[in-house]
């Protein structure tokens, strides 16, 4: 075969015969194709698609790539959840614990931020201490022993990917719903997941803007997962405007720490619950999503949760008093400014994006690969659409290390907020369910 034969038939629009797909991915990771090659490749898929056919050779070529995970010695159904990407994501600090103080093993394996979206591993090295690289065997041997683990992907797992995300990270080829339902199963089947939860986030803060590409992306990787014998449902949520209020590592840490004790934004809890309820249904406890419900608000009520989030602290090499007392084991930033509403009126607008992007300035995520992160800076948005304020009120409060970054970011996040004068209906929060 030859690679620039395979580029031009994909950039024509034809489909490519079997073996072709998995011909290209070896042939990466080998550097028989060059990475100039694999992304005009990329570019061609994002405009021309992968067919189902492609998107599963793809994704099952990836997981050849490298080692799996084989998490069967836990005798349980371990379900794994994962979200898309989005503005203010803490949900897995808070939905793992939880998940586990109703009963089900999770071995979760989380990556770092991309471009304006944060990533879990960078929030939990927020916790001082707290140790994101275990081994496989000490990943399973903690979910063993205290019934969860949180840990970042082992370089021999589907390096492909690895490699492919790299190219496309920096090539604009991030956006093909084949190319992302593989890259998120192939990881996920690799894991030793026996069920997935899908969060597939949908708006200007995600990588799908709108619920039709949304959807076509999580009926693709639903198929994968079926296919594979590893039931999948999807969760469509709104990501136009950040995820609870907290935007910024040591921040989300403290606002999942609220939401296990019982409180935390309202469209956060919600998220983290009804996920949790999704959960159960999936596993092996044997109820049904009201009961799992129920299960998900009684570890909350109880404090089971909020032990589940010590243990695993604990476990990690972190200050368990994280879970009652965030701030006196997180680094607060010295410097706190308030974004206060110009003028009354009701909050029509508050930008995922524009804000993700303020908190990644102001040091809360990279935008160099190698560029470190600032556990403590970040934005609190207390105004969300559908919010009546007063000229005066606080919209939102940024936490940064000096004043002259906090006053660009205060400038920028007053700019992602639009106030209009009639009333505003809150926009809802999960946009469809795919099971
Ligand atoms: N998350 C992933 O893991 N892969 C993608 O391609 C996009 C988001």
């Amino acid at each position: 075969m030859r690679t620039v034969e395979l580029i031009e038939r994909k950039r024509d629009g034809a489909e490519h015969a079997p073996g072709e797909v998995r011909w290209l991915i070896e042939g990466y990771v080998a550097g028989r194709v060059a990475p100039e090659q694999m992304s005009a490749w990329a570019m061609a898929v994002v405009w021309r698609g992968l067919s189902d056919a492609e998107t599963h050779e793809l994704t099952q070529a990836m997981i050849d790539s490298g080692a799996t995970i084989d998490l069967s010695s836990l005798g349980r159904t371990v379900v794994d959840k994962h979200s898309t990407g989005g503005v203010g994501d803490k949900t897995t600090i808070a939905l793992a614990p939880l998940a586990t103080a109703m009963g089900m093993p999770v071995a979760k394996l989380s990556g770092r931020g991309l471009a304006h979206t944060g990533g879990t591993l960078d929030k939990l090295e927020a916790i001082p201490g707290f140790r994101v690289g275990l081994s496989v065997d000490e990943l399973i041997a903690q979910v063993a022993r205290i019934g969860c683990a949180v840990a970042a992907q082992s370089d021999d797992l589907v390096p492909a990917d690895r490699l492919l995300y790299a190219l496309r990270d920096v090539t604009g080829t991030v956006p093909a719903p084949g190319l992302i339902a593989a890259s998120v199963m192939s990881k996920k089947l690799a894991a030793g997941a026996d069920a997935i939860l899908l969060d597939v986030k949908v708006g200007e803060g995600a990588f799908m803007p709108d619920l039709a590409s949304a959807r076509e992306l999580a009926v693709r990787m639903r198929d994968i997962g079926v296919r594979a014998g590893r039931p999948t449902a999807c969760e469509l949520t709104a990501m136009d405007s950040p995820l609870g209020a907290a935007v910024g590592n040591a921040l989300e840490v403290a606002e999942s720490c609220e939401m296990l004790a019982g409180g935390g934004p309202a469209d956060f809890r919600e998220l983290v619950l009804g996920s949790a309820a999704r959960m159960a249904v999936l596993s092996d406890l044997g109820v049904d999503l009201e009961a799992g419900r129920r299960l998900a608000e009684e570890a909350v009520a109880s404090g089971a949760a909020l032990r589940a989030l010590e243990r695993l602290v604990e476990a990690q090499g972190g200050d368990p008093r994280l879970a009652e007392r965030p701030w006196d084991v997180l680094e607060a930033a010295p410097v706190v400014l308030t974004v206060s509403a110009p003028r009354s009126g009701a909050v029509a607008h508050c930008g995922a994006l524009a804000i993700g992007r303020a908190a990644m300035r102001l040091g809360a995520g990279r935008e160099r690969k190698e560029d470190p992160i600032d556990h403590a800076v970040g934005v609190v948005v207390h105004a969300k659409p559908g919010d009546e304020v007063q000229a005066g009120d606080p919209l939102a409060h940024v936490h940064a290390r000096d004043r002259g970054r906090g006053e660009a970011a205060a400038a920028e996040v007053l700019a992602a907020y639009e106030l209009v004068g009639g009333p505003v209906e809150r926009p809802p929060l999960l946009l469809e369910t795919i099971v």
